[in-house]
């Protein structure tokens, strides 16, 4: 069975293929937000790393000393595959991937 992948259309009706965010390489990241400011969409969230580099929970996140802090991807179902998150990190973290039908 051969795959397609969702696509849409432009405003000028071009084809168009999302590339849907799928991860975050946090030994890369320096939590520095360009991507989460990029994003219309509130798909991105940056979080608290420990000394031993685990994410620290979210309510815990005032109290508790961290090491550093990275983006993570917190609601990927409301990506809608635009790839400005990707234009906007200077590290190159951000894997993106087309929706296979
Ligand atoms: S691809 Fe677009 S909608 Fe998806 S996380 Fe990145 S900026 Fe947000
Ligand atoms: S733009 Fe890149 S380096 Fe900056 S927080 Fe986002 S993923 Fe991390």
């Amino acid at each position: 069975m051969t795959t397609q992948a969702l696509t849409a259309l432009t405003f000028g009706g071009n084809s168009w293929t999302p590339q849907f965010v799928q991860s975050i390489d946090q030994s890369l990241c320096i939590g520095c937000g360009r991507c989460f400011k990029s994003c219309g969409r509130s798909v991105l969230m940056l979080r608290c790393l420990d000394e031993e580099g685990q994410l620290i929970a979210s309510d815990d996140e005032e109290d508790e000393e961290y090491e550093r802090k990275v983006m993570t991807i917190a609601a990927q179902q409301h990506c809608i595959g635009c790839q400005s998150c990707l234009r906007a990190c200077p590290k190159n973290c951000l894997s993106h991937a087309p929706l296979s039908l």
